[in-house]
């Protein structure tokens, strides 16, 4: 299905020529520091490429999703990307749907001149796929909700300027879920502190803890209707998942192309290493997996743009996908021998920044839940 118009390949040539120029040749160095600039923030909001799709009223352009698309598989090629998309695609839409307007004007044009950035606290230490088991609390006190409780593994965590978090309004509710809302808390809310996780790979997107402690927002900083926290989350985890496959999907395309590339160059036994017939049939069951995953990709997208329901399509792409590449990622380190080993070789980077995909987002345990239950299968 054709989704792209000729107005898309113009701007993804310039969101390419601004990566290759402004990103790639820093990453080393950012790589290094663990940390992406907080003026690259900035910069993308001033080249248009933070919330696109916001209406112009709300510091956007407008831009259909395919925007969106562009962005974040250009992004993808500085693996630690998906920062940048949680912020624009994951995060910001929930303001958008359920805020109210005075909340849409205050906070939505910062997020799109990078002046606010986004996070979204879901998973707690003892709560993360199972997301009806948050203890955290945000009880009615006069006009202020305060909070109890703990966040981990949260991108963005330490960057972020405003973070939506999903807490108990309501401890009594049966089910649980019931009782869940989201809550958008300013980061230099008093009662609030973070920490930096060290994690395996996707160093740019920085991951944190959150501790709250008496934490006290006004009441206006509800996002949408009390107790309908779980059903905002089921609407918008499908676009959350799409991205991530996205994300997978365009790393295990980078991984191969540099597999293909190395294996073209490296000699051993006196030919090209791609040349011995098991490393090209290697390759080219990668190449064939690599295809398979682009065109449901591509369909989903589509669909998704059409405003079809993709939730359970999207639990398989989002699965499927993030396991293909990093079967991917593993062979084509393999095929670097040592070389993939060392810094310097972006695959290694590749390597380690594809293993959270399987994880986040929901998990590839959890995605096959979802197709099971539509299947007419439970018991979990
Ligand atoms: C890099 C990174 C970034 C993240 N960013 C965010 C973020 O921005 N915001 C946020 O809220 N969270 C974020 N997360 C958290 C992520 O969503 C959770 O880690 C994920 O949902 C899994 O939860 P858990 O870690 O508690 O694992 P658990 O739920 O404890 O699961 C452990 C294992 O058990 C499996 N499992 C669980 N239940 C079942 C079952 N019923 N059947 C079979 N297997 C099962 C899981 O699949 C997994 O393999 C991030 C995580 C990572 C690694």
């Amino acid at each position: 299905m054709q989704i792209y118009r000729e107005e898309h390949r113009v701007f993804r040539q310039a969101v390419r020529k601004f990566i290759e120029k402004e990103m790639i040749p820093y990453l080393d160095q950012w790589e290094e520091k663990g940390e992406f600039p907080r003026e690259m923030w900035s910069r993308l909001g001033r080249q248009g490429y933070l919330c696109p799709w916001l209406p112009e009223d709300l510091g956007g352009i407008g831009a259909d999703f395919e925007y969106s698309v562009i962005i974040a598989e250009e992004l993808s090629r500085i693996d630690s990307g998906i920062g940048i998309s949680l912020h624009s695609d994951i995060v910001a839409p929930y303001i958008f749907s359920y805020g109210q307007l005075e909340q849409k004007v205050r906070w939505l044009p910062q997020c799109a001149t990078g002046e606010l950035i986004l996070a979204i606290a879901m998973t707690e230490p003892n709560a993360g796929s199972d997301l009806q088991g948050i203890q955290t609390t945000a009880l009615k006190r006069g006009d202020e909700y305060v909070i109890n409780g703990q966040k981990t593994f949260i991108s963005n965590g330490m960057v972020a300027d405003l973070i939506i978090v999903v807490a108990k309004t309501d401890p009594k509710a049966q089910p649980a879920y019931k009782g869940l809302s989201l809550l958008a808390v300013p980061a230099d809310t008093p009662g609030l502190s973070r920490r930096k996780l060290q994690k395996m790979g996707l160093h740019l997107v920085d991951t944190a803890e959150l501790f709250f402690e008496d934490c006290r927002v006004p009441k206006t900083h509800l996002l949408g209707e009390e107790g309908k926290g779980f059903f905002y989350l089921m609407e918008k985890l499908p676009q959350e998942r799409l991205l991530s496959a996205l994300f997978s999907q365009s790393l295990a395309e980078s991984m191969l192309e540099d597999a293909l590339n190395y294996a073209r160059e490296r000699k051993a036994f006196g030919r090209a290493i791609g040349d011995f017939q098991h490393n090209a049939f290697k390759l080219a069951e990668m190449a064939t997996e690599v295809q398979l995953g682009r065109t449901f990709l591509d369909d989903l997208i589509a669909q998704h743009i059409a405003g079809k329901d993709i939730a359970v399509r999207v639990a398989m792409a989002k699965w499927w996908i993030s396991e293909m590449a990093n079967r991917v990622a593993y062979h084509a380190l393999q095929l670097h021998g040592g070389y993939g080993y060392m810094e310097e070789y972006s695959i290694s980077r590749r390597f380690r920044s594809i293993r959270a995909h399987s994880i986040f987002a929901g998990t590839t345990e959890v995605m096959k839940m979802i197709i099971a239950r539509q299947m007419g299968l439970s018991g979990f």
